[in-house]
């Protein structure tokens, strides 16, 4: 199958770049090439796009798709006081109230949100501890449905016992083997938060990572609970936890980051490790303020459940961080929407993330009418105090459209969110 694009605005965030009257030619999954003066091959199925933006696709860098059908859900009357409170009297609750229909339901019902936001692929991190074997499996399915790439994994911890625990490393370990090859599907090896997680499993998580290769996706010091209870608990505080085991490895996805010292983040930036930024999840759960702007380059955005919209995010992060002493350059966070792209190409061994030929052919198509010029050196303006989810025409995922003009080309999508609505009220009723 090909695909021939023209007549398109290519952009590249990082390093900014804006071609108007260029083509893109996709063939087997990925971009053959991309650039002027191109001519359709035989058999390509050819589109005029009208001068649309066509740029890299967007990713969720760090997402909780278990909580799609929370959107709108009753909370608890004893409302949580802090951080802790928040996930077990939420959180925690909604998570072990899922079954195998509700976990592929929020798996389709992120995805569908997600897409219409201009998303190719998700990094996610599950947890259900009722209904652990096969949960990756079920969501692989929905986001298989919906024609997304996604990088999977299971939320390791010791909350529910060690039983349950062991449970999540087998499905990690079992899931990331199974996708060593899928086209659209790679595991990494998920655990919650170092404060959830005994030294037992947290060395057999070591271990799996060892032994398959896949990196670890955690949670770290998103709130100052994660070292009180670590050092009270577990006798060191997470990030040496992690450090003592080999986890801090360039493969590793360490997520918020909120209440790292400075000493802390130098040894992340010399390990490698990506680090995920939250903007809008830290402010919601009032957890702090990140230090963005000395995390490095290796950052990559996420939502952390709270929808598939990275746009929103991003200009939410840049607001955030224009409130930051000293404030924190908005370029920054335009940038950062790219870091995902780095960590998807090292799980995919393909390269994800640029228009480069033989990078893997996710596109987001963006109808962007500028009311004035748009160029390389201006994208960070218009990216900050324009772009949006409202622009988002279509999305191609290994080549192919899986929503063009607005309409998913693969799933009916009103059928799909009656069956999410049904599962949703049933989920609510069992809290
Ligand atoms: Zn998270």
């Amino acid at each position: 199958m090909s695909l021939f694009l023209q007549n398109v605005t290519l952009v590249d965030l990082a390093p900014a770049s804006v071609r108007p009257g260029c083509s893109v030619r996709c063939a087997d999954g990925v971009i053959v090439a991309a650039g002027p003066d191109l001519t359709p091959g035989d058999g390509d199925e050819v589109v005029d796009l009208g001068g649309q933006v066509v740029m890299p696709g967007l990713v969720v860098g760090h997402h909780h798709l278990y909580s799609a059908l929370a959107r709108g859900m009753p909370f608890p009357a004893d409302g949580p006081k802090d951080f802790h409170e928040t996930l077990k009297k939420i959180w925690w609750r909604l998570d072990s109230a899922l079954d195998a229909e509700t976990v592929y339901c929020s798996a389709l019902a992120g995805g569908l949100d997600a897409v219409r936001c201009g998303i190719t692929s998700i990094v996610d991190h599950h947890a259900s501890p009722a209904w652990v074997e096969g949960s990756l499996d079920a969501i692989g399915r929905g986001l298989g449905e919906v024609g997304l790439r996604g990088l999977l994994c299971y939320e390791v911890s010791d909350r529910d016992g060690l039983e349950v625990a062991r449970a999540g490393l087998e499905e990690n370990r079992r899931f990331q083997a199974d996708h060593a090859k899928s086209p659209l599907l790679r595991g990494m090896i998920g655990a919650h938060a170092s404060f959830t997680i005994g030294n037992e499993t947290l060395d057999r998580l070591a271990a799996v990572c060892d032994e398959s290769g896949a990196g670890i996706h955690i949670h770290l010091l998103e709130d100052g609970v994660d070292r009180t209870i670590s050092v009270a608990d577990h006798g060191a505080d997470p990030v040496t936890r992690l450090d003592q085991r080999g986890l801090l490895s360039p493969n590793a996805l360490l997520s918020h980051g909120v209440h790292l010292t400075e000493p802390e983040l130098e040894r992340l930036l010399d390990a490698g490790v990506f680090l995920a930024h939250n903007a809008r999840s830290n402010m919601n759960n009032r957890v702090g303020t990140a230090p963005v702007g000395r995390m490095g380059d290796r950052v990559v955005l996420g939502t952390d459940g709270i929808d598939g919209d990275i746009l929103a995010e991003a200009r939410a992060a840049a607001f955030r961080g224009r409130e930051h002493e000293p404030p924190v350059d908005g370029g920054r966070f335009v940038s950062m929407l790219t870091g995902a792209g780095r960590l998807l190409t090292q799980y995919f061994g393909l390269e994800i993330g640029t228009l480069a030929p033989g990078a893997a052919a996710d596109l987001t198509i963006l109808d962007y009418e500028s009311p004035t010029p748009m160029t390389a050196d201006n994208l960070v303006g218009h990216v900050g105090f324009g772009w949006g989810a409202h622009l988002v025409r279509s999305v191609v995922v290994a080549g192919r459209f899986v929503y063009r003009d607005r309409q998913f080309t693969d799933v009916d999508s009103a059928a799909v969110t009656a069956r999410t609505r049904a599962a949703a009220r049933t989920l609510w009723k069992k809290l």
